[in-house]
């Protein structure tokens, strides 16, 4: 057995190298709850060829993500709080991490504006006048604008990675079949495997939500982010992230030509500005869902090592990351204050 507070004897093997493993990783390092040298992130796929690359990782919070709205509110302010600090470094090109400006619109409600985590989080929500609202080619009725973060994931996964790497954790890369296999050779395995946990934590509450996007080359023109009814403009560092669709049980990784138009053709109207921006790429990715994203450490059957989940993020993936990340740290220390199995 190890001595409680011996946290370098102990061995972690942190299952998916996306925004939800990497940020388990390191959230719990710089907390002092893991040795960053017994720390393994194994992953089939890396990071450009996941879910996580595509997103545009706009902070807009949802409600339905915890099991109850103080949970999701927790989470998401960690999020938030960690890219205000990141943010005041002023290095966006290299973190990724930057705020934003910007538009929610509606043609039909005022509550797909806003939700109660919006306006708890953000301090500059405000409902649009009419006179704001008349300034869109489209007539929207309800509108709210504040102020929020992006952490554009084609800098800030790369930006985790080295924090990873400069802190000596090691990167394995390849397909895990059963997460008990770990079990034998690690005392804590964090299962971060987004759509993959539907496989490895047989759990058939995940499910893929479709989403296709095209990333054009942002401009300084583009300086507010928009929502507005199915379509949005995301501005990153170095992409826009024009979308999108959301097609839920749909797990078609084609890129649909009549998607794509119809992506073009909505954003263009939000911001006609946007027929002059140099289109780079189509993709496609599936959002992992599920209802509430789950953050839960369990035994695993047969010995002493734990199992501890952080899956399920849905599209809310990227602004959950450092709250969910931060749950499952306190699951992980949690989980050390129990007796481990000697590997002596
Ligand atoms: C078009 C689109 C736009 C989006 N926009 C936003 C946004 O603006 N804001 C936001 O917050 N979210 C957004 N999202 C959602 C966000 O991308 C996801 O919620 C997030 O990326 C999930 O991250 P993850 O690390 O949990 O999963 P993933 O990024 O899918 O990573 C899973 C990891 O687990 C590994 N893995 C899986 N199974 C196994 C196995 N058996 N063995 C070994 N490794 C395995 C994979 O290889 C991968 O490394 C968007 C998603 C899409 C598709």
């Amino acid at each position: 057995m190890f001595p409680q507070d011996d946290k370098s004897a102990v061995r972690v093997a942190i299952v998916g190298g996306g925004i939800s493993g990497m940020s388990t990783a390191l959230c719990a390092i710089e907390d002092g709850v893991l040795n960053a040298s017994q720390t393994t992130i194994i992953a089939e796929k890396v990071y450009s060829e996941i879910t996580s690359y595509i997103a545009a990782g706009l902070f807009r919070p949802d409600e339905d993500v915890a099991p109850d709205l103080d949970t999701a509110e927790r989470w998401y302010r960690d999020t938030f709080e960690r890219w205000s600090d990141l943010e005041k470094l002023n290095i966006p090109h290299i973190t990724g991490v930057k705020k934003l400006p910007g538009y929610s619109l509606s043609s039909f409600s005022a509550e797909a504006t806003s939700n109660r985590v919006c306006d708890r989080i953000f301090p500059d929500i405000r409902s649009m006048t009419a006179d704001e609202l008349k300034k869109f080619p489209r007539q929207y009725k309800y509108g709210v604008y504040h102020t929020t973060f992006v952490a554009d994931p084609q800098k800030y996964l790369p930006y985790l990675e080295d924090q990873l790497r400069q802190r000596g954790v090691r990167f394995l890369q390849y397909r895990v079949d059963d997460l008990a296999d770990l079990a034998e050779r690690f005392d804590i395995v964090v299962n971060c495997s987004g759509l993959g946990a539907k496989h490895l934590a047989k759990d058939n509450r995940v499910v893929p939500i479709r989403g296709q996007v095209v990333k054009v080359r942002n401009k300084p023109e583009v300086t507010h982010f928009y929502y507005a009814d199915d379509y949005y403009i995301l501005p990153g560092v170095d992409w826009v992230t024009l979308g999108g669709t959301r097609n839920f049980a749909n797990s078609d990784l084609r890129v649909s030509k009549c998607d794509r138009e119809n992506i073009l053709r909505g954003c263009q109207q939000i911001l006609p500005l946007l027929k002059a921006n140099e289109e780079i790429a189509d993709m496609v990715g599936l959002r992992p869902y599920r209802s509430p994203v789950r953050v839960e450490a369990v035994k695993f059957p047969n010995s002493d090592s734990w199992l501890v989940h952080n899956y399920g993020h849905g599209g809310q993936g990227v602004n959950l990351s450092w709250g969910t990340a931060r749950e499952a740290t306190r699951l992980i220390r949690a989980c050390l204050k129990n007796p481990l199995k000697s590997r002596l």
